[in-house]
């Protein structure tokens, strides 16, 4: 496991390759937008053309993407990596997918004899970058061993949750958490501010009380202070919210509460806020 190559540097892809490359390991990495490998390349990486050329000769390739369409096409699209691959190489997806499409790409990395992992992440982009984010592992675990190395350099901890697709499961479930959450968090601090309590006061008896959750207590101080610096882009929570109804409704469970917040993010990135934090999704509700 020397010779890694990373697809997708975008916020977390750009902070996880970091990692890699300050862990010595041996990175080729590829974007889309090639730019925005600019300052990896300056620190060592080697830049790739395509996601082919990336896979070509790796020991293994890790993708963070965006969607299940960025990661299918990175994948297996003109140029894509998993028909590259060496056989024995590994292929690790560690973008919030569908269990769909994350069951597909074990499928087909398995018809190529290349071993795979869907290995989504909990933590933003500061865990990304401190090397603490938490891997949600599908896949075998004798796959999960060799990768190890490998994951240790970007996270402090890789739970294994089970077969291919399950990582993926596990994601959504944790991410409607969140996006509910975060939501009601921007319905309650919009609801301070129109009616005139202070806001700051109720943020502090939010986070200190019973709702004060991990994610309340990071995203409200963002809240208050009006700070949308992006970590967690808004149409990723809309995608990763629309994925988690899916899954569940593929259960029998209507995700009622999750559609509502679903709907919350969407009027965020109409309101222009899509390039923005997800904290903004307090933004369409104020009044000032
Ligand atoms: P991001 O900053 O928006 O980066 C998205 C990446 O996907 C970029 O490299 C982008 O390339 C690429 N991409 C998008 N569409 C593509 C396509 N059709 N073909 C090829 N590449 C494409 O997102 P991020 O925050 O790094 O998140 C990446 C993944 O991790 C997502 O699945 C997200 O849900 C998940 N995640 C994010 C966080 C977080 O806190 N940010 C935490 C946990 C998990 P370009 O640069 O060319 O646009």
């Amino acid at each position: 496991m020397k010779r890694i190559s990373f697809l997708g540097l975008g916020l977390m892809g750009a902070a996880m390759a970091r990692r890699l490359l300050d862990h010595g390991f041996e990175l080729t990495v590829w974007n889309r937008n090639a730019g925005r490998a600019d300052a990896l390349i300056e620190a060592g990486a080697r830049l790739a053309k395509t996601p082919a050329e990336a896979a070509r000769g790796a020991d293994a390739v890790i993708a963070m993407l965006a969607d299940d369409d960025a990661s299918r096409a990175v994948w297996l699209g003109a140029s894509g990596a998993l028909p590259a691959l060496d056989r024995g190489a590994l292929a690790i997806d560690s973008s919030t997918l569908t269990v769909g499409w994350a069951r597909e790409l074990h499928a087909q990395a398995a018809a190529r004899g290349v071993s795979c992992l869907d290995a989504p992440v909990t933590g933003s982009k500061p865990q990304a970058e401190q090397g603490a984010l938490r891997f949600l592992v599908g896949g075998d675990a004798a796959v999960l061993e060799r990768a190890k190395p490998l994951l240790a350099a970007m996270g402090r901890e890789q739970v294994h949750v089970g077969p291919a697709g399950s990582g993926a499961l596990l994601k959504l479930i944790n991410n409607f958490m969140c996006g509910v959450q975060l939501a009601s968090l921007g319905e309650a601090i919009a609801m301070a501010q129109r009616s005139g309590l202070d806001v700051r006061r109720t943020a502090d008896v939010l986070a200190a009380g019973s709702p004060g959750s991990p994610i309340v207590k990071m995203i409200v101080e963002r809240m208050v202070a009006r700070d949308y610096t992006p970590n967690f882009l808004v149409p990723l929570m809309v995608k990763d919210l629309t994925y988690a109804m899916e899954a569940f409704a593929a259960e029998g469970i209507e995700l009622a509460d999750a559609h509502a917040a679903r709907q919350r993010f969407i009027e965020a990135a109409a309101a222009g806020f899509q390039d923005k934090d997800i904290a903004s999704v307090v933004e369409p509700l104020r009044l000032d």
